[in-house]
């Protein structure tokens, strides 16, 4: 029995966390809460948890409901030559996360019960899908969308939690859910940041101590494009400019993208005068590197 579980008063189900492999498992795992008055929470992750994945299982642990979450190395978002095959899957070690953190029901799904091979069907969101990582990434959007509606039909959660680290799966999935009348609330968590302000992801594993280094350059640049907005510079390419020059000076990078875009069409700002988001991409050596900062003029700053 979780502890943190047991405490919970009036739980009409196991309260022991599960671990289902297949659709029909979480999907029984899910109906005993649901029939038991329970909202449901879904947390969805590709595993290899780290603290920023953590702050989304207990942001949705936080108000005592039932938590999903799913670990799927979705291979529909990975392109030819990408990191699929040797993306981490410490399943042990996740699985003692989901634990610690209250999760209920961990889904593990396999790509075969994931995606059958009569399947047919693909989710794709027009427009928003072709800008920054989708300009990079062709495809992966489609493959973000799909395994995400998947996962809301078969756990047909109440919530669910997304880190605005993935700024554009944010809006993108933000705007299936609008578009397709899906049912779920999408509550999004700010990013979580190791000390030096570098965006923690599970790719970070991937580089070495001097190109880990260099991963800050980054955020310190995007900070710097926020800086310059809150002292009142409202022009994008001035800012993107300043953003890109701050990366170029560390060596070692290779920039994908650097882009102020409207926080939600993603369309390029013309001029800083509403909420947008300082996103960017870089790579070193093989690892490819995302984060982005939100600003909003109309909060007070610039
Ligand atoms: P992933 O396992 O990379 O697919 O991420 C699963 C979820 O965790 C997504 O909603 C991500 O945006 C979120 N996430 C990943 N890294 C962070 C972070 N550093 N801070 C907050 N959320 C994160």
């Amino acid at each position: 029995m979780n502890p943190l579980l047991a405490s919970d008063a009036g739980l009409a189900y196991d309260s022991a966390m599960e671990t289902a492999r297949t659709i029909a498992d979480v999907r029984r795992a899910v109906a005993a809460a649901r029939g038991a008055g329970k909202r449901i929470h879904l947390v969805p992750t590709m595993g290899a948890l780290h603290e920023g994945h953590r702050s989304l299982l207990r942001a949705a642990r936080a108000d005592g409901r039932l938590v999903v979450a799913s670990i799927f190395v979705n291979p529909t978002q990975f392109g030819p030559g990408e990191d699929f095959e040797r993306y981490p899957r410490p399943v042990e070690a996740d699985l003692d996360i989901c634990g610690q953190d209250g999760v209920d029901v961990v889904f593990l799904p396999s790509v075969a019960e994931m995606y059958p091979p009569d399947g047919r069907t693909t989710v794709h969101v027009a427009g928003l899908t072709k800008r920054l990582c989708g300009a990079h990434r062709p495809g992966h959007f489609d493959g973000v969308t799909t395994v995400v509606l998947k996962l809301f039909n078969i756990v047909q959660p109440d919530a669910a939690y997304f880190g605005q680290k993935d700024g554009q799966q944010v809006a993108v999935i933000r705007r299936m859910v609008a578009d397709l009348d899906v049912p779920t609330e999408i509550v999004v968590c700010p990013t979580v940041r190791d000390t030096d302000g570098v965006a923690l992801s599970s790719r970070n594993a991937y580089l070495e101590p001097d190109q880990r280094r260099r991963a800050r350059c980054l955020i310190e640049a995007l900070r710097l494009g926020e800086a310059m907005i809150r002292d009142g510079e409202r022009r994008p390419d001035t800012i993107t400019r300043a953003i890109r020059a701050r990366i170029e000076a560390t060596g070692g990078c290779t920039i994908d993208y650097i882009e102020a875009v409207d926080l939600a069409t993603l369309e390029p700002a013309a001029w800083i005068d509403r909420p947008c988001m300082l996103a960017g991409a870089i790579r070193i050596g093989s690892t490819r590197l995302i984060d982005n900062v939100v600003v909003d003029v109309s909060d007070g700053g610039g």
